[in-house]
Parts: structure tokens; C-alpha cells; sequence
């Protein structure tokens, strides 16, 4: 952790202090509203849906009637996952059903399913070590012990059980794969999500819950032969509509590149999306008005509802190949739920380090303390980043119980607690308010 000395602090909070004409954040109902009426009046948005469709002709209504410039949709199409049929069923040792999911990309299997026997891997390194052609007809299970974190970084590891293990198993010769999902609650939800299969040919590729994923290595440590009979028809479809939607809220010097805050409007169909990521287009869209109280920014400031990112982050490329030759000043992304944002980090060069100390002094009235690691930037500014070397921040929620919910029919508005929106708000606002109204360059680190 790097720690801003004491005498530096103070002179940065006094001359933050002074120069500061915009008044205290006074709370409003703008982020509460945006995600109740998305995940209501839309519901869930899958990528590459009607839904999803009908979530960017809403954003462009919703956008236009908070007063932002030139709502829009960049169209693009997408490769997408369209769900089917799902059930799993052990028939062997001891029958009975499993709560399965199944995972974007999966290949289908036929209607009335296939069976094979069920061989267990406790982690996903135990299946990397299995011997090439071990798993011919057979279906594999892939284990793994995430637990929950505040920073959320079990996700990354045990999040590839998911990202890679499928195709892990298919290139050994499995006929299936099943995972446990990545997630943190005991609950019977399997968490859903897409997976990779790089020039290996998809093999139906699913997820249990928790519950099951653990009743499945009791009966595994049992040492009788276990056997699956596994549906799963959902289709991998090429060419299905999808884009982005951009609005403005223009500064008072349009020459100046712009603030770019970024979200994801699509999400997994098993719930309403409301933390994943209806909640990170609610806060960035309430701040960039909220920004406005006291007098318009300098800067303009856009909002890029991304499209399709759960499945493979196209509305994140898509906006760096349409927007390239565009300069944009910073970047910042919400998708990480909607819980209390604790901790920052900024990849700003060596010459904004006085910006970033004011952003630092601005955020701790908050309880928002400054975190060392690397900046993540998000998936949906990861492109345009870097094709520009954009300076980002990170604010960083408590992710304690977002792989909870993740991906779950659980994500949904009643798990939303406002006091910490509205937290959420207040921090982008305190960060907008600083780098919009920032004349001179602004340059990444990295
Ligand atoms: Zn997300
Ligand atoms: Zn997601």
C-alpha cells in the first residue's frame, strides 16, 4: 500500500478545499430509478436477444429523457448463445437430480441427452494432469474451492475452471464437461457464464450449484463408479444482433477529449441482471449528472452502455475499433455490483500525481482508501485503454458477496442496498468532479 504523506495531504485537501465550487453531493433517486425500471420494465437482457434489444431502445428513451446528448446505438453482430433445455440426472450410485446450468458456448447435446460415466477432478489442475484420451466417452466434473473475497480476485483462478476447464476436457476426449460454479453461496443456483474452446470442438459444457457440486465429490470420495445423463440444448448462433448505446453530457469545452464511463447493459438471462451489471450503468449515468450541480464540467463526459460483454466483451471491442481515432482523456468502468466502493487505484503518469493525490484526499471523506496492485481498468475500456494509453481509475467494491449472485437467478434488484448505491454515486461523482474539470493533459501510466 502506498501511503501519501502527512504534510502532502494536508496541503492537497486545503487547495482541493479552495478551488472546489461545486457543492456537497446531495443525494438523489437517479441511480435507484435507472435499475429498477431496467431490470423491471426490461427484465433479462441476454446477449444477442430480443431482450437485449429491447433494453437499448429503452436505454436510448431513458438516456434522451435525463437530458443526455445524442442517445445512440452503434449496432454490431455478435457470435451468441441462445439456451435450451437443461437437466442432469447422476444414475449412478445413488440416483438423483442435479440444479445444472448450462455455460455460453456450450455445444448442445441431443434432445434426449446423453449418459456416460462421470469421472471426478478435484481441481482443474488434477484434470490438466489427466493423461491425453483418458476421458474418451466419459464426462468429466471439475471441482475448485473459491471462496469469497473482498477484491473479488478468487474470481480470476477459480473463475477458469469455468473459462477453460470444458475445453481442458474435451481435447482429453470427454463427451461432456460439468463444473462447479464459479460462485461463493450455498445455495441450489448454478452460476452460469461463458467458456472458450479456442480450435478444440465444443462439447456440452455445464454448471451445478454448489450444494450439488459437493454432494457430487461426497459420492465421488465413495469410490463407486458414478454415471451422468446430461441435457443441455442450447446453441452457439452466429450473426445475432447486438450494440452499444453512447450519450453525452457536453462540457464546457467540447475540443477537450472526453471522460468515458462505462457499464454493461447486457446481461445473463437466469436473473434480471441488476448487479451484473444494471447497477454499473445505474451509478456511472447518476454521477455524470450529478457531476453537472454547480455548473457544467469542462470536459464532456459520455456514458457507453456496452453490449454483449458477457459473452465475449464485444461491445468493449466494438467501441475501440469505431472510436479509435477519437482521443478520450480517461476511462472508468462500473461492473462489480453495487455494494460499497472501498478502495481506489489510478494509472495515472508521473505528471498527474498531484491529480491523483486530490482524487485520494476527495474520496477519503468517503471511508475510500488508496490500494496498491495494478489498475484493471474493466473489459469494456480494456480496447480503447489500450490502443490509447488511457489513464484509468479503478473504484473498487466490496465484492464479499457478489459471487454470491453472480451469474445467478438470484441477481436481482431486492439484493440492491441503496445506502451503498448511493455511496457508489457520491465516489464516481467526487472523481468526476476533479478529472472533468482538469484543463491541462491527461496521461496513463501504463
Ligand atoms: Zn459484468
Ligand atoms: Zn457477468
Amino acid at each position: 500500500m502506498r501511503i501519501v504523506p502527512m504534510a502532502l495531504a494536508a496541503s492537497v485537501l486545503l487547495a482541493s478545499a479552495m478551488l472546489s465550487a461545486a457543492p456537497p453531493s446531495a443525494p438523489d433517486d437517479t441511480a435507484w430509478r435507472t435499475l429498477e425500471d431496467l431490470t423491471t420494465e426490461v427484465g433479462p437482457r441476454l446477449a444477442g436477444s430480443d431482450r437485449e434489444a429491447a433494453a437499448r431502445d429503452w436505454a436510448v428513451v431513458r438516456l434522451k429523457a435525463l437530458g443526455f446528448s445524442n442517445p445512440r446505438i452503434e449496432p454490431f453482430t455478435i457470435r451468441g448463445y441462445v439456451r435450451g433445455a437443461e437437466a442432469a440426472r447422476l444414475t449412478a450410485p445413488f440416483p438423483q437430480n442435479l440444479a445444472v446450468t448450462a455455460l455460453g458456448y456450450s455445444a448442445p447435446t441431443p434432445a434426449g441427452g446423453i449418459e456416460g460415466e462421470l469421472v471426478y477432478f478435484p481441481t482443474l489442475d488434477a484434470l490438466r494432469a489427466a493423461p491425453d484420451g483418458s476421458l474418451k466417452g466419459k464426462i468429466a466434473f471439475i471441482d475448485h474451492a473459491m471462496k469469497a473475497n473482498q477484491d473479488g480476485s478468487g474470481y480470476g483462478p477459480f473463475g477458469n475452471v469455468r473459462r477453460v476447464g470444458p475445453r481442458i476436457a474435451a481435447q482429453k476426449g470427454a463427451i461432456a464437461a460439468v463444473i462447479r460454479s464459479a460462485g461463493t453461496d450455498m445455495h441450489r443456483n448454478p452460476h452460469t457464464g461463458g467458456t472458450g474452446w479456442g480450435d478444440v470442438t465444443p462439447i456440452p459444457a455445464g454448471a451445478v450449484s454448489l450444494p450439488d457440486a459437493e454432494q457430487v465429490a461426497r459420492i465421488a470420495a465413495k469410490g463407486k463408479p458414478m454415471r451422468l445423463a446430461l441435457t443441455l440444448t442450447g446453441q452457439t448462433k452466429d450473426n445475432l444482433p447486438s450494440g452499444n448505446v453512447l450519450a453525452e453530457l457536453p462540457g464546457r469545452d467540447p475540443k477537450l477529449p472526453p471522460i468515458l464511463l462505462a457499464c454493461h447493459l447486457d446481461s445473463w438471462d437466469p436473473g434480471t441482471g441488476a448487479i451484473d451489471d444494471a447497477a454499473g450503468c445505474a451509478i456511472i449515468t447518476a454521477a455524470a449528472l450529478r457531476a453537472q450541480a454547480g455548473g457544467k464540467p469542462l470536459r464532456t463526459i459520455r456514458v457507453l452502455w456496452a453490449g454483449s460483454e458477457e459473452i465475449g466483451v464485444f461491445g468493449g471491442a466494438d467501441y475501440g475499433k469505431v472510436h479509435a481515432a477519437e482521443p478520450h482523456a480517461l476511462a472508468m468502468e462500473s461492473d462489480f455490483g453495487a455494494d460499497r466502493v472501498y478502495g481506489l487505484r489510478t494509472s495515472f503518469a508521473e505528471v498527474n500525481k498531484p491529480l491523483h493525490a486530490r482524487i485520494v484526499a476527495a474520496l477519503a471523506p468517503l471511508g475510500i482508501v488508496e490500494q496498491g496492485g495494478e489498475v484493471e481498468g474493466g473489459a469494456d475500456i480494456g480496447a480503447i485503454r489500450k490502443a490509447q494509453k488511457l489513464p484509468v481509475i479503478d473504484l473498487m467494491q466490496d465484492g464479499t458477496r457478489y459471487f454470491d449472485l453472480h451469474h445467478t437467478p438470484d441477481d436481482t434488484l431486492d439484493k440492491v442496498d441503496p445506502a451503498q448505491l448511493e455511496q457508489n454515486v457520491a465516489a464516481w461523482t467526487a472523481v468526476l468532479r476533479i478529472v472533468a474539470n482538469e484543463a491541462g493533459p491527461l496521461n496513463g501510466a501504463n
